[in-house]
């Protein structure tokens, strides 16, 4: 006879649970009961939303609904398999050689997210003995890669030229350096911050070390650059950044990763990156609904230029009332208020209000810089920010932030 033991194995879930309440980082998922628009229902409130990644609104784009439908009905649902067995279909190649010609790369490969295109491509880059740079405020799916690699890894103090530089001289001047892989990172718009990599500056610390540079624009795919192309293109770096990770989950609408890159790194991956081999590839209508977005993205450059009109309105805006927008470039504006609970309570009250904005604490952002984070999209209008301002103006007040 077994004694009833006294405490689940999995007691220390709900000590965890305490904890989180304790320190005050307990939070509930908002639920949205609508599609996701610049107004949308959320818990069964009609907000305004200024959440989502949603920048050019085609995640509801009439064409990238017909593709998905069109896609369902000629392929059905699902994929049936990993990529490397026998889910790979036309339509996925067809959108990895439409994304290369638009990345004016000469390879690309699509992976289920952009998470799982960085933790497939930094193992592949990174071997043992090789150094990974990486700046301290990088996604949190690139730390992840870096954790998956035995590579050895130095972060440099967000966007800091000069640390980069002297790091890179070090591991290149330091005994056995001259030949070690050096593999330098950087998100192309940092997702906190809204502010842009010094592109420029990081390829050039990295041709004097040689080193390979890879660039994560998952906030400026569909944002920057020519018809959304990116940092690259932004910057007119072209053929100078060995590798471009880009989101189809954000401006993009849909959902999956990709890398762009030489033909050798394509090849290299379909062969060992571990999220392409062991992990089941999109659903057609993920794939179709992509191509599509590429149609828009190419086809109606306005929705990039109002969504920069947008974001300079919306930014202008919250500094004219009196709000620290940081270092924001973007349309990502964080509203920097210091503390994490003021954060969460400025948030809180601004969805009784009628508008959606998350609050974002420590350890996210550092204590100190908690912020409500902000993301107009060219679907918002004029009104809709007018009145997100006219909330952000009361509550602001009223919270004595400003
Ligand atoms: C959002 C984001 C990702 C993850 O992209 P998903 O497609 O949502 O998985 C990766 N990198 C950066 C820099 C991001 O902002």
């Amino acid at each position: 006879m077994t004694t009833a033991r006294a405490r689940s194995p999995l007691a220390f879930l709900d000590a965890e649970i305490e904890e989180l309440r304790e320190k005050g980082l307990y939070r509930r998922l908002r639920v949205v009961q609508s599609e996701q628009r610049s107004r949308c229902t959320i818990d069964g409130r009609e907000v305004i939303t200024l959440s989502s990644n949603n920048y050019l609104g085609l995640n509801t784009h009439t064409k990238l609904r017909s593709a998905a439908i069109a896609a369902v009905e000629q392929y059905g649902a699902g994929s049936g398999a990993v990529r490397t067995i026998a889910g790979t279909m036309s339509l996925h190649e067809e959108l990895e050689a439409r994304l290369a010609s638009f990345k004016h790369t000469e390879a690309v490969l699509t992976f289920q997210s952009g998470f799982t295109a960085n933790t497939g491509v930094i193992p592949i880059l990174a071997a043992e003995g090789a150094v990974i740079v990486s700046d301290a405020l990088n996604h949190a799916s690139i730390i992840d890669g870096i954790r998956l690699t035995k590579a050895e890894r130095k972060v440099f103090p967000h966007a800091d030229m000069e640390a980069l530089r002297t790091t890179l001289r070090e591991v290149r001047g330091a005994d056995g350096g001259a030949d070690r892989t050096i593999l330098v990172i950087t998100d192309g718009v940092f997702s906190m911050d809204g502010d842009i990599a010094r592109l420029p500056q990081i390829v050039e610390a990295a041709e004097e070390a040689d080193a390979i540079v890879m660039v994560d624009d998952a906030h400026a795919s569909g944002v920057l650059g020519r018809n959304g192309r990116g940092t690259v293109d932004h910057f007119d770096l072209h053929g100078r950044v060995h590798v471009q990770v880009g989101t189809l989950s954000k401006a993009i609408g849909v959902l999956g990763g990709y890398v762009a890159g030489p033909a050798a790194l394509r090849t290299v991956l379909e062969h060992r990156a571990r999220p392409f081999l062991f992990s089941t590839s999109h659903p057609p209508a993920v794939a179709a609904a992509c191509l599509a977005a590429i149609d828009v993205l190419e086809s109606e450059p306005e929705l990039i230029e109002r969504l920069w009109d947008n974001a300079r309105y919306f930014k202008a805006g919250l500094e004219r009332l009196g709000f620290n927008t940081g270092a924001s470039e973007t349309p990502i504006t964080p509203v920097i208020v210091g503390a994490g609970a003021l954060a969460h309570r400025f948030s809180d009250r601004l969805f009784e209000e009628g508008v959606f904005a998350m609050g974002i604490g420590f350890p996210t952002v550092p204590e100190e810089k908690s912020r409500v984070r902000t993301i107009v999209t060219a679907e918002h209008s004029r009104e809709e920010l007018d009145i997100c301002l006219d909330a952000f103006d009361r509550v602001g007040r009223e919270l004595t932030i400003v």
